[in-house]
């Protein structure tokens, strides 16, 4: 209850109810308004590492890391660094640099589906964009996404839309035409059987699949065997494109991404997050025959002023080449630790709980079945996770304030900073 609460929060109340004036919701993107757990946001006011202050002088270990980016902490050195000496050669050209070309060359090299990489702002024109292509491409109308995955906003992939959409409870967004959502179809995850129907029915007319390769936005939902593959198989049966969205997954789970993890190659790949080490960044690409169709090569248009944004590159290059091999064996190291230490406290407590994770995408969900799909993942208590949630926060632990997101870890979390969650999180399941 509110009276258990022990963090003060006066000066993160006050700026929210003057943001709140000027700001809808108080907010620049719902999530963070902590609307589903009943509290005030903590208003920010630095971060380092793995270490997160609000304005109340509180410092929290971090899980959210920025809803993925993070992946060398906050403010890593270098990253500022490289910010700082870009910036002073100035912030914005909407004209080539050899910057740019550098962080495509690295993508390329390191993605294995990805030929030719268009840089953009965010995951949700990564999505946009990819699907124009996919349409102009086949000359289809039709997507297939799958319930609870969440692909960005734009107006055909707020359908059945997972996260956000699902901790508010909106089904699906007014505003986006009928007719609009109507060319998109949506099946459980992991449910082949049911893509193989949609694909009898519809085959002809569906441009693309969007698949998030691992599930992030209904918690982490890792593909069942053979699902990937099978995706691959049967748009290749019907000439439709495979389109990965890797905006959380993309250089979180493997230096390779998750088709590097799986080894399964999409023909279009969307990227975010990671790849902007903390700077607004997205990407979408593959092989150079279907990338070539967008302007100014072929017909299919996409732009942007910011894109390519100097600032931008430098973060996300920096980011990247901090991931090295070992910096992913030392995520996967930490995140094993935290995975193993919340096991322990649920049975040492008897609190049912199925704990999900694919490398530094780790989720515990309160239930004791199988989470394989959004309507498995929706048996988890969410009354428990806001619980939970509060207690965390209590002890000096962030997590994302919604039961359909995972924890993130990042390179620069400590053991200790691992030990110390897995006692906050004793301590949260102690009275349950
Ligand atoms: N796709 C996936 C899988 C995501 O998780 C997100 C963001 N959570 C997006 C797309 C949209 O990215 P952005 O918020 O940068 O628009």
């Amino acid at each position: 209850s509110e009276k258990e609460q022990t963090r003060t929060d006066s000066k993160s109340k006050a700026a929210f109810e003057r943001a709140k004036r000027v700001i809808p919701g108080g907010v620049n993107s719902p999530v963070r308004a902590f609307k589903s757990v009943g509290l005030t946001p903590l208003v920010i006011e630095r971060a380092q590492g793995s270490r997160i202050t609000d304005i109340d002088g509180q410092t929290f270990i971090d899980y959210v890391l920025s809803w993925g980016p993070l992946i060398a902490g906050h403010a890593h050195p270098e990253v500022v660094e490289a910010i700082k000496r870009t910036a002073e050669k100035g912030t914005s050209f909407g004209a080539p640099t050899e910057l740019e070309t550098q962080m495509a060359e690295l993508v390329c090299e390191r993605v294995p589906s990805v030929e030719v990489v268009r840089m953009v702002n965010s995951g949700t024109e990564a999505t946009m964009s990819a699907l124009r292509l996919a349409r102009g491409y086949t000359g289809r109308s039709k997507i297939l996404k799958f319930e609870g995955s969440y692909h960005g906003h734009a107006d055909s992939l707020l359908i059945k839309a997972g996260s956000g959409v699902a901790t508010l409870g909106l089904p699906d967004s007014p505003g986006v035409p009928e007719s609009v959502a109507a060319h998109t179809l949506t099946v459980p995850y992991n449910d082949l059987a049911s893509v193989k129907l949609a694909f009898e029915h519809y085959g002809e007319d569906i441009a693309a699949v969007i698949v998030e390769p691992i599930a992030g936005n209904m918690g982490v939902v890792p593909p069942l065997p053979g699902f990937l593959k099978g995706l691959r198989e049967v748009t290749l049966q019907y000439g439709s494109l495979l389109i990965f969205d890797e905006v959380m997954t993309g250089f979180r789970v493997h230096m390779n991404c998750a088709q590097g993890l799986y080894g399964v190659t999409p023909d279009l790949t969307c990227m975010g997050k990671v790849i902007g080490g903390g700077l607004p960044v997205g990407a979408y690409g593959g092989k150079r025959e279907l990338m070539e169709r967008m302007a100014p090569v072929g017909p299919i248009y996409q732009a942007g002023t910011l894109s390519g944004n100097p600032l931008a590159m430098a973060a996300g290059y920096t980011t990247l080449k901090l991931m090295t091999e070992q910096a992913y064996q030392q995520l996967e190291r930490l995140s094993a630790r935290l995975h193993s230490g919340l096991e322990h406290n649920a049975r040492t407590y008897g609190v049912p709980m199925t704990i999900n994770r694919v490398g530094s995408m780790v989720c515990p969900f309160f239930t004791d079945k199988h989470v394989i799909n959004y309507e498995s993942a929706k048996t988890a208590d969410s009354e428990r996770f806001r619980t939970v949630f509060r207690r965390l926060l209590d002890h000096g632990v962030n997590i994302a304030p919604s039961p359909y997101e995972g924890w993130f870890v990042s390179t620069v979390h400590t053991e200790e900073d691992i030990d110390q969650t897995i006692e906050a999180h004793r301590l949260a399941l102690a009275k349950l």
